[in-house]
């Protein structure tokens, strides 16, 4: 695929509205932390976020609004940066590989081993600095590392690791008011970077490495959904669908009790109310909610 032909930065769905979007993202979140509970108490899948965009793609803000309702001890965040000497000295899916998400968790990379086909393929520098032998720099690199990232990926999956890929796409005119609103509005200059300004520079060569990556690693077992980002609140409802939706097709349930557990927590029970007090009842939560503490013990 080619992303400016085949994908609409500014495109939204018919369906979404944006007075509705609020709404919309706030049923998303509600679903996700649900979810996010249930998935913890199974305690058998994990699920990696793998978020993608080039600078001011709203990966951060992204991340803020469409998590914003999950238990964050069951969500973790990394942000991957210039790798540093350490990692540098490791293969290049190391670093994100000592970051995987447990059973039970949510883990968000903000920019991911995606980048080792990104910036480093864009500017091929960042290659050299990584200690690798001739052969395995050589002809056919990004063939090999789309092939390694497809292979390690269908292994997480096979491992119930579940890989969710998203790319917030961005137009270019886009970015360059983003970058004005970072120049313009004192509270979010902080954002603004001037090498930010010389990534730009580099567009074209970047949409090639998207596409070229993009077509090589959305697979069966790890699909990449590039999300219209130009418009912030549709991106963000776009976002929360695709999470929601992995979650709903992982389908976690919280573990029943078997016979012997159940038993334990009965002799439990009837300890516990021993200890009563003589003015208290023995067991005051099922007396004030008969219906619920009852329900849950058979
Ligand atoms: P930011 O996300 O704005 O904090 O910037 C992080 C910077 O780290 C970006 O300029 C990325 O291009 C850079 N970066 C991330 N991963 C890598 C990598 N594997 N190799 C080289 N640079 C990277
Ligand atoms: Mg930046």
């Amino acid at each position: 695929m080619r992303l400016a032909h085949d994908f609409d930065p500014r495109y939204k769905a018919e369906f979404v509205k944006k007075k509705d979007s609020v709404e919309l993202l706030e049923i998303g979140v509600s679903i996700l932390a649900d979810y996010q509970a249930r998935l913890a108490a199974q305690d058998t899948h994990g699920v990696l976020v793998c978020l993608q965009a080039l600078d001011a793609g709203g990966k951060d803000g992204t991340i803020r609004h469409v998590m914003s309702g999950v238990n964050p001890q069951g969500v973790r965040v990394w942000s991957f940066k210039v790798p540093s000497t350490q990692e540098l000295n490791h293969d290049f899916l190391w670093r994100y590989a000592c970051r995987l998400p447990e059973r039970g968790e949510i883990a968000i990379f903000n920019r991911s081993h995606y980048e080792e086909v990104l910036v480093v393929r864009v500017h091929p520098e960042n290659l050299e600095r990584q200690h690798l032998p001739e052969k395995a720099k050589g002809k056919g690199v990004w063939e090999r590392r789309y092939r390694a990232i497809n292979d390690w990926e269908r292994y997480l999956n096979e491992n119930g690791i579940r890989v969710v890929k998203l790319f917030l796409n961005m137009s270019k005119e886009e970015q360059r008011r983003r970058f004005l609103a970072r120049i313009d509005e004192a509270d979010k200059n902080w954002k603004f970077s001037a090498n930010d300004v010389r990534e730009r520079r580099y567009w074209d060569d970047y949409q090639l490495a998207f596409s070229e990556m993009l077509s090589a690693t959305s697979t069966e077992w790890a699909p990449w959904y590039v999300i219209p980002a130009d418009r912030k609140w549709f991106a963000r409802v776009a976002v929360s669908a695709v999470l929601a939706q992995s979650l709903i097709e992982i389908d976690p349930q919280y573990p029943t009790l078997g016979a012997d557990a159940r038993r334990e927590l009965l002799a439990a029970k009837s300890e516990l109310e021993t200890e009563a007090p003589k003015t208290v009842e023995p067991d005051p939560v099922a007396a004030h909610r008969p219906h619920r503490a009852n329900a849950k013990l058979r």
